[in-house]
């Protein structure tokens, strides 16, 4: 069983060096990067969207920030949080019919 878990189901498998230029020339300044897979979160720090109410689980992109408010309502509702994370997994895999 692997640990890791994409938000989306979504593998980043990018060298370093391609993710370096890609970031200069999609990210040149400030735009906030998603604390969980490192896209753009399209938001600035007035807007940042947290998972948590501490400010502590973010700034996280929207795909992210809705996967993570999920399990966190799952969990809320006493599932774990992988078992949270093994659902939604597998319906985004549903979706895209893998
Ligand atoms: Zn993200």
């Amino acid at each position: 069983m692997s640990g890791n878990t994409w938000p989306g189901g979504r593998r980043h498998a990018m060298s370093q060096s391609d993710h370096e230029k890609w970031n200069a020339s999609n990210y040149p300044g400030t735009l906030q990067l998603c604390d969980i897979c490192d896209s753009p979160t399209g938001r600035c720090e007035d807007d940042s969207l947290y998972a948590d109410d501490e400010g502590e689980v973010g700034p996280l992109c929207e795909v992210c920030w809705t996967y993570e408010t999920r399990v966190r309502a799952m969990e809320a509702d006493g599932m774990t949080r992988s078992d949270a994370q093994a659902l939604i997994d597998g319906e985004d895999i549903g979706k895209i019919g893998r």
